[in-house]
Order: structure tokens, then sequence, then C-alpha cells
């Protein structure tokens, strides 16, 4: 009896230790963590550029999952309901948001649209084009607003610059710490920026042939490259046509060209089917939509995704560094 009351009191003991050590200083740096849910990797990787350690990020898409079909998910809305700042790319890109917005009972949620200020386009394919076959109706191009902004490095320094916002909303005191990453990773961007400009001046082609969904709208169109795809969509999970198949193939053709890029997360069937049948090598051009497990836990960025897609790029379009301009 007296050796059961021993282990018992000696068992209280723990207990009462474990109690007593829970709130030390660790956890109060916890806390004072600003927690952040971004919807995207792309505008998750932003906020940890600008809040670093200062900041608790959390990517609301989990690993390897398509972003453009995601939707929220009980524990998702609970967590966004927990948040000090939560954000999201634009309503275009992530359509459930209105609603869960209105269900929302935390007032002191700060809520980022990472789109503000952007003027969001619709592209049309055949702008580029030749105009040769113009049989085809506008009927046919339902597609919408392009979400895909954080593609185009100019637009994802107006999203960092809204993220930035968001963040010393909530956290006013670290102002300056925000500041100063911001101002560095901006330099990147503008890097990043540079290194396109470059690809375009050195390259003696000026068309991608992509066998995914139109995810560099902005950048292409300012960059005044042409873009074949047999998608005629903003949406990866459209099917191509014959018709648009065979459009491709007839580009491809005219192109001459060697290469056809794949996205990211997605099945690449099409691509597949065009390097078995026209031989052409396969090159990714990652969207940065969401990241794979590994690519995760590589700790792969935007910065990396977008300098291998410049590299990437290079091959397709034929690029030679000691071309100056053609
Ligand atoms: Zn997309």
């Amino acid at each position: 009896m007296k050796k059961l009351l021993l282990t018992l009191l000696f068992l209280l003991g723990i207990i009462a230790c474990s109690k007593k050590q829970e709130p030390v200083v660790e956890n109060k740096a916890e806390i004072q963590k600003l927690k952040v849910i971004s919807t995207i990797f792309s505008t998750y990787d932003f906020t940890k550029e600008i809040g670093k350690e200062k900041t608790d990020v959390k990517l609301l898409l989990p690993p390897g999952v398509e972003a453009h079909s995601y939707e929220p998910t009980p524990r998702d809305i609970a967590d966004i309901n927990n948040a000090d700042v939560f954000i999201y790319t634009s309503k275009e890109m992530e359509p459930w948001v209105e609603k869960l917005l209105s269900s929302i009972s935390n007032k002191n949620l700060i809520i980022v649209d990472a789109s503000k200020g952007i003027e969001m386009k619709e592209f049309d394919f055949e702008e580029h084009d030749d105009h040769e076959n113009k049989e085809e109706t506008h009927d046919e191009h339902t597609r919408g607003v392009d979400p895909h902004i954080w593609t185009d490095p100019l637009m994802a320094i107006t999203i960092v610059e809204n993220i930035y916002e968001g963040l010393i909303s909530a956290n006013v005191e670290n102002k300056d710490y925000f500041e100063k990453n911001k101002v560095a990773y901006i330099e990147k961007l503008k890097e990043l920026d540079g290194k396109f400009t470059d690809l375009i001046s050195k390259s003696k082609k000026r068309e991608i042939i992509s066998g995914g969904h139109f995810v560099f709208g902005y950048l292409i169109n300012r960059l005044e490259l042409t873009y074949h795809s047999a998608y005629e969509s903003f949406s990866p999970n459209a099917e191509p046509t014959p018709k648009q198949m065979q459009k491709l193939k007839e580009a491809i053709k005219e192109v001459g060209s060697k290469y056809v890029y794949f996205e990211e997360l997605i099945d690449p069937k099409l691509a597949k089917l065009l390097s078995q049948e026209l031989g052409m090598e396969m090159l990714l051009l990652h969207g940065a939509h969401n990241l794979s497990k590994e690519e995760l836990e590589k700790g792969i960025s935007y910065y990396d995704i977008m300098n291998q897609n410049i590299e990437n790029l290079k091959l397709g379009l034929e690029y030679n560094e000691n071309n100056n301009g053609n």
C-alpha cells in the first residue's frame, strides 16, 4: 500500500512538473509569432520571405494537391478562424473565398487579397496566332480571367507589397523588420525579371509549345512570346478536342520546336503523347501553384522554381548568351 502511495505521489509529481514547465519561454516565443495562412505556394513563400522568424506561415494546400480544384476542409476553416492573417490569391483563383469569409467569426483576422491593385486580364490565344485558320468562332473560347498573376515577377512585386501591408496591419511592432525583408526580396524579383528580359533578347525562337494549361499568360504577353497549347482554358481539367490537337501539331511543325513543356503536379499526358509521337523532349515549366512533398522537403522556393523555368526556357527558345538582340 505504501509502495502504491509512493508511486502515485511520484506520478502526481511528474504531472505537476510537466504542467509547470508548459508555459516557459519557448511557448511564449511561439505565441508572439504571427499566425499566417496562405492558400497557394507562391504567396506562402512570399510571406515567409517577408515575415521570416517573426511569422508562422502555413500553406493551406496539402503537398502535391492540384490548386484549382481545391476546396477548404472544415479543419482548414477552423485554422483560418484561429489565424492572425489570411492570404488568398484572388476571387478568381479561390472562388470559395467569399463564402468562407462570410462564415469567419474571428473579427481580428486580417484578410489579404493578394491581387489588390493588379489588373487581371482575359487572354486570347488566337491574338498571337498568324490568323490564317480563322474558321473558329469566339464562342469556343470561354476562358474567363487568367488567375495566374504570381508567375510574372513584376506582378509578384505587387503581391509582395499586399502581403507586407497585411503583416504590418496585424503586427506594426515589426514594421521595420518586415520592410527590410520585403525590400531585399523585391530586389530578387527584379533580378528574376531581368533574367527573363535577357532570355528574350538573346533567344532565337519566340514560341512556347505547351502540353499544359495556360499559366504564364501575363509574362508571355509582356515579353511578346507566342504560346501554343491544345488547352483552350485556364482550367487544368479541360480535355483538348481532336481539332485543337491537330492545330497544335501544325504549330509544332511550323515552329520546328524540339521541346514540349509540361506543368507541375498534373499528369503530363499530352506532353507525353507529343513526346512519343513526335520525339519531342519534355521540359518542366513550373507554375508554382503548389509543391510536391519531395519539393517541400527540399525547401524549394519560388525563386528556385523561376530560375529553373528560365533554364528550361533557354532550351526551347534557343537561347545563345552571345546573341546581342535580334
Ligand atoms: Zn493554374
